[in-house]
């Protein structure tokens, strides 16, 4: 099955609302393959989300770069799922390397933010990935398949998920995966999806690379077979994401 490439900008904790006015002009500005060909979605903080979307070109669609577990009520400074429904933003970052390592995010509270999320409607970018201590003790792929299978034992249907394959040695270090390095976890991801989950799943669902992904590097990992995309971080700041995005022809 064709999987769509997609490239999500993740712009963190940055930004003034002047700054993301900015970024939007150059983004509406910008030539680019059509939407059956690249998925293109930004996720500014919550603050600038409406502002955003207000100005944003109708092909791109944005995210938020987290939400509450469960249903909205006493929870001070969390922002739940039917708040991003209710402002329709159709898109959800969960799982980030830096709110599993800052926040001590766990798998199980990622995988239950996961279903609840979709749950309300929400779209997933799912993130996952290993430190260098794990890459080097050689435990990579069982430190992914764990993060992938608390995911996989609580969401009833893949058809809204992107899994973001994010090495966290590579997050906002400049040291970007090799793309045999990116192709290596993601087929193996997609074999364990194959034997853990099905077949379908495993052939349609979209794993996409982050980790100091830029406007260099971006066409030698987009030509990796199950290289499906990108989530940008750094890079998604300045004019070169349009490079990234057109890595997708
Ligand atoms: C990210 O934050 O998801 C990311 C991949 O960051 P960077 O591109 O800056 O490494």
């Amino acid at each position: 099955m064709a999987r769509k490439f997609f490239v999500g900008g993740n712009w963190k904790c940055n930004g003034t609302t002047e700054e993301v006015k900015k970024i939007v002009t150059t983004l509406n500005e910008a030539k680019v393959p059509g939407e059956d060909v690249v998925e293109v979605v930004v996720s500014p903080p919550f603050v600038f989300l409406p502002v955003v979307k207000s100005l944003l070109r109708p092909d791109f669609h944005v995210a938020a770069q987290n939400c509450w577990v469960r249903k909205g009520g006493a929870y001070t400074g969390e922002v739940s799922a039917e708040m991003l429904v209710n402002l329709s933003i159709p898109w959800v970052i969960i799982g980030h390397s830096e709110r599993r390592q800052l926040l001590n995010e766990s798998n199980e509270f990622v995988a239950d933010k996961v279903a609840y999320a979709l749950s309300q409607g929400l779209k997933v970018i799912a993130c996952i990935g290993e430190t260098l201590e794990q890459r080097e003790a050689g435990i990579t792929m069982a430190v992914v398949a764990d993060q992938t299978k608390a995911i996989a034992a609580k969401i009833p249907s893949w058809n809204n998920v992107v899994l973001a394959y994010e090495p966290v040695w590579a997050i906002g270090t400049g040291k970007v995966a090799t793309p045999a390095q990116a192709q290596e976890v993601h087929a193996d991801l997609r074999k364990w999806i194959h034997s853990n989950v099905s077949a379908e799943v495993a052939s349609s669902v979209r794993i996409i690379y982050g980790g100091s992904v830029n406007g260099g590097n971006c066409k030698e990992l987009a030509v990796q077979p199950d290289v499906d995309g990108f989530l940008v971080g750094g890079a998604s700041l300045k004019p070169e994401f349009i490079d990234i995005i057109n890595s997708a022809t």
